[in-house]
């Protein structure tokens, strides 16, 4: 898997080993969302049925290691498909770092705090149904919110004031 090098997140995705771009996702859940197609336009709407694995309640999914064995077409998210996904949504780490742009303030791997995406209202913990629990997906139509755009900033740090 390889080690988590210093700040790694701020390198190209190409050059992270495996076990980096495992620790980029920041637990959103959004991508284990289903999604409606448009079958004339191809337009992509947002649901907020989830698949079966994730747990509603922390966005997490219940057996990461294992899902491929239960859901066959769980989206492995690899550097070759990462810019031809329409779908991942504009808060996504690894949309973000594809094209060139930083880790928001909120992400873990730069605030230290992984409860964070949930406080922001980036994640959708706590405001999905299950499928197996949602009945028809065209009834779960969302539009998710756009989080709050100054927290997508890093946060700013203190002056150490050091050199008075
Ligand atoms: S949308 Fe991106 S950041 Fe969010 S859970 Fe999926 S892979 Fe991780």
């Amino acid at each position: 898997m390889g080690e988590l090098r210093e700040g790694f997140w701020n390198r190209p995705l190409g050059e992270l080993n495996r076990a980096e771009w495992e620790a980029l996702c920041d637990g959103c859940g959004k991508c284990c969302l289903h999604k409606i197609e448009d079958a004339d336009t191809g337009e992509i709407s947002d649901t907020n049925v989830a698949c079966k694995l994730l747990e509603t309640g922390t966005a997490r999914c219940s057996d990461y290691r294992n899902r491929k064995a239960f859901v066959p077409d769980c989206l492995r998210l690899t550097l070759s498909i990462v810019e031809d996904v329409p779908w991942l949504p504009s808060t996504c780490a690894y949309r973000l770092r594809a094209a060139g742009r930083p880790l928001p303030g909120w992400h873990y791997l730069v605030c230290g705090d992984r409860d964070a995406v949930h406080r922001v209202g980036v994640s959708v913990a706590g405001r999905v149904v299950s499928e197996t629990e949602a009945g028809p997906l065209e009834h779960h139509i969302v539009e998710w919110p756009a989080p709050d755009m100054d927290l997508l900033e890093p946060p700013v740090l203190a002056e150490t004031g050091d050199d008075e």
